[in-house]
């Protein structure tokens, strides 16, 4: 008898945005994104970190105070670095993120031709960024769809023996 209890496609590959996030150093908000094509491939991955070049020892995560001492002008978002680290065409492709994309990212979802945004959180739906988001992203024809759930992603060291 084969397994029944496997993951879906969509479970699949939000796991693997919240594998990516785990790479993230920011303190406060680890996003991971996926970019799966239509044959259920992955085509890219990001999570929101700093610019090449750009180190966590010498920039700041901070939130709060003066706009060049925090952390929202230099930070990348997951999504626009999943797009920005293809290396192919993502015309047609869904774009895996655990929370609703910003308005700058909904940009390059759109300019890059990705057709599908499969979410879990819409925590920040009441926002200006967000409103305008979606604005963007309905009128490009971008489908948006939200997962019912969040996945809750462990993942634990074991030594070898
Ligand atoms: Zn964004």
């Amino acid at each position: 008898m084969k397994r029944s209890d496997v993951l879906t496609w969509d479970e699949y590959f939000m796991g693997l945005a919240h594998l990516s996030a785990k790479r993230s150093k920011d303190p406060n908000t680890q996003v991971g994104a996926a970019i799966v094509n239509d044959q259920h491939k992955v085509v890219s991955i990001g999570y929101n970190g700093f610019p090449n070049g750009c180190h966590d020892d010498d920039f700041p995560w901070e939130r709060e105070g003066d706009f060049c001492a925090t952390k929202y002008p230099y930070v990348v978002h997951a999504e626009l670095n999943a797009i920005l680290n293809s290396s192919t065409n993502l015309q047609g492709c869904s774009i895996y993120v655990s929370l609703f994309p910003c308005n700058e990212c909904a940009k390059a979802i759109i300019q890059s031709g990705i057709r599908r945004v499969v979410y879990e959180s819409d925590k920040y739906a009441d926002t200006d960024g967000t409103i305008a988001s979606k604005r963007m992203l309905k009128a490009a024809g971008v489908e948006l769809v939200q997962i019912p759930y969040t996945i809750d992603l462990q993942v634990s060291k074991k030594e070898n023996k």
